[in-house]
C-alpha cells in the first residue's frame, strides 16, 4: 500500500468517526426555574450533549415507536459518567407525546447531559426537571404502618411540597365512585422517594401547567404513601377532584404506584400500602370492590370500581404486571374492608327500571321492551308455583314478544351484574 493511499484510508476512517459522533442541533428553552425543554429531530446526528443546566429528573418523549433501548449519558460534578439505559412506553397523563421514557429522577442535581440515540430516529422533547433538595424533617419516618382500619398514616403535602411553589386553587370536590389505579411509568431506580414525587409534582404543575400533581395519593416501592392533590380547604383529600384519567376525573380517586410495572411487579411494600389505601376509601365512601358502576356517571359504560388507567383511556398504564394483581387487590381490599365493618347498601346504585313490560294485564301478549338492557340479560318467566317455565336471552335496544296463556306470572331479569329487576304480571 502506498503512503499516500494510507493517509488517504486515515482520512476517510476520520471522516467516518467524526460523521457518527456528531452533536445533533437544539435550542434549550428555559421555561423557568424549574423546568427547560429540548424540542429537536434527531436525524443523522445521533448525540445530543447538554451543558450547564441544572436538573433532577429528565423525561424524553416522542410520537415515534421505538423498542430498542436509548443510552443517556449524564455527566455528575465529579465528572465521573452515570450511564442510564432507557426505553419508550405508553406515555403516562395525556401529555403532547405518546411514547417516553418515563421520568427519571437523580438524588442529587446534575449539570450536564450527553444522550446517544443509537439508531432512532424522529422527532423528541427532552424535557429537565429541577427540584431543590428538600431532606425529610428528622421526626417523620417514611413508612409507617397504623390500624389497618384507619386511614394509613401518610406523608402530607406540606411536607413533600416544601421550598416548590404552591398548588393554584380552586378545588372542586366530587363523589368518588371509581378508585382508579395508575403506574408513574418512571424509573424503579429512584430511591429518594421525596425527590421523586416533588420532580412529578414539578413536571405536572409547570411541564402540564395543572393547577397541582395530578393523583390523590402516590405510593413508593417502600410502601410509604404521599398525599397528593391539595385540597386547598375544599374538604377531604380522598374527595378531590384531579388529573389523572383523561378528561374523565368527575366521580374518581387516582392512586399512583410510583415506578414503571410493563415488565417489573410491583413490590410486596407497596401492594400492601394499596390494598389498606382502598380498604379505608371502600368503607369510608361504601363501595363495592367487585363490584361495576356507569363512568361517566348516568351517560358512560360500566367500569370496574377498582380499575386501572387502562380500563378508560387509550394507555398501557398501571403496566401489565400491575394490571394483572388487579384481581387479587380487588378481593384483598374486600376481605379487608369487610373485617373492618364495611356493610354495603343492598346494591351500589339504584335500581331504575331499565325493562319496560306492557300492557299489564294483557289479553295474551305481553311484550319486554328492553332498549336500556345490557346485552346477553336474560329473562326468566315463573308460572304461580314458582316453577321456570321459560329463559329467554334479551337482546338489548329491541322489543320481545311473548304469547302467555291465560295466568299469573312472575319474571327476573338477570343482567351481566347479577343485579336483578322482578315484577309479576297478568295474563287475562
Ligand atoms: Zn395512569
Amino acid at each position: 500500500m502506498t503512503w499516500y493511499y494510507r493517509v488517504f484510508l486515515i482520512i476517510l476512517i476520520c471522516l467516518k468517526i467524526s460523521i457518527s459522533n456528531a452533536w445533533a442541533q437544539f435550542t434549550l428553552t428555559n421555561f423557568n426555574n424549574y423546568y427547560s425543554y429540548i424540542n429537536c429531530i434527531i436525524s443523522n446526528e445521533k448525540i445530543l450533549q447538554v451543558n450547564n443546566i441544572q436538573f433532577t429528573s429528565i423525561i424524553i418523549e416522542t410520537n415515534e415507536k421505538i423498542n430498542e433501548e436509548i443510552k443517556v449519558e449524564i455527566f455528575t460534578e465529579n465528572g465521573k459518567p452515570l450511564f442510564l439505559i432507557s426505553k419508550f412506553f405508553d406515555n403516562e397523563n395525556n401529555r403532547e407525546y405518546k411514547y417516553s421514557t418515563g421520568l427519571h429522577s437523580f438524588n442529587k442535581t446534575l449539570n450536564g447531559i450527553k444522550i446517544n440515540f443509537g439508531n432512532f430516529e424522529g422527532q423528541v422533547k427532552i424535557s429537565f426537571i429541577y427540584s431543590p433538595k428538600h431532606n425529610l424533617s428528622k421526626d417523620l419516618k417514611l413508612y409507617k404502618f397504623n390500624n389497618p382500619c384507619d386511614k394509613p398514616l401518610m406523608i402530607s403535602y406540606n411536607e413533600w411540597r416544601k421550598g416548590l411553589p404552591d398548588p393554584k386553587p380552586p378545588r372542586e370536590k366530587t363523589k368518588v365512585e371509581h378508585l382508579v389505579i395508575h403506574h408513574s411509568a418512571g424509573s424503579n431506580s429512584d430511591t429518594d422517594y421525596i425527590n421523586t414525587v416533588r420532580n412529578i409534582y414539578l413536571l405536572h404543575t409547570q411541564s402540564n401547567g395543572w393547577d397541582d400533581i395530578g393523583y390523590n395519593f402516590l405510593i413508593a416501592p417502600d410502601g410509604t404513601i404521599f398525599n397528593g392533590r391539595d385540597p386547598i380547604g375544599a374538604g377531604d383529600d380522598d374527595e378531590i377532584l384531579g388529573a389523572h384519567f383523561c378528561s374523565k376525573n368527575q366521580n374518581t380517586m387516582g392512586i399512583c404506584i410510583m415506578g414503571n410495572y410493563m415488565n417489573q411487579k410491583p413490590t410486596d411494600e407497596a401492594l400492601f400500602s394499596l390494598k389498606y389505601l382502598l380498604a379505608w376509601k371502600l368503607k369510608k365512601a361504601k363501595i363495592d370492590a367487585n363490584g361495576k358502576t356507569l363512568h361517566p356517571k348516568s351517560t358512560g359504560s360500566l367500569l370496574e370500581n377498582i380499575c386501572g388507567h387502562r380500563n378508560g383511556c387509550s394507555t398501557s398504564c398501571p403496566g401489565d404486571s400491575l394490571y394483572s394483581e388487579l384481581n387479587k387487590i380487588r378481593s384483598e381490599a374486600a376481605r379487608i374492608a369487610d373485617s373492618c365493618g364495611l356493610i354495603l347498601d343492598v346494591y351500589n346504585f339504584k335500581l331504575t327500571p331499565k325493562i319496560f313490560l306492557f300492557p299489564n294485564p294483557s289479553d295474551g301478549k305481553v311484550y319486554f321492551n328492553t332498549a336500556n338492557i345490557e346485552a346477553n340479560s336474560e329473562l326468566q318467566i315463573f308460572d304461580i308455583s314458582a316453577k321456570l317455565i321459560k329463559n329467554i336471552k334479551l337482546q338489548s335496544q329491541s322489543v320481545t314478544e311473548l304469547n302467555m296463556p291465560k295466568g299469573l306470572y312472575f319474571y327476573k331479569v338477570l343482567t351481566n351484574m347479577s343485579v336483578f329487576e322482578s315484577d309479576f304480571f297478568i295474563i287475562k
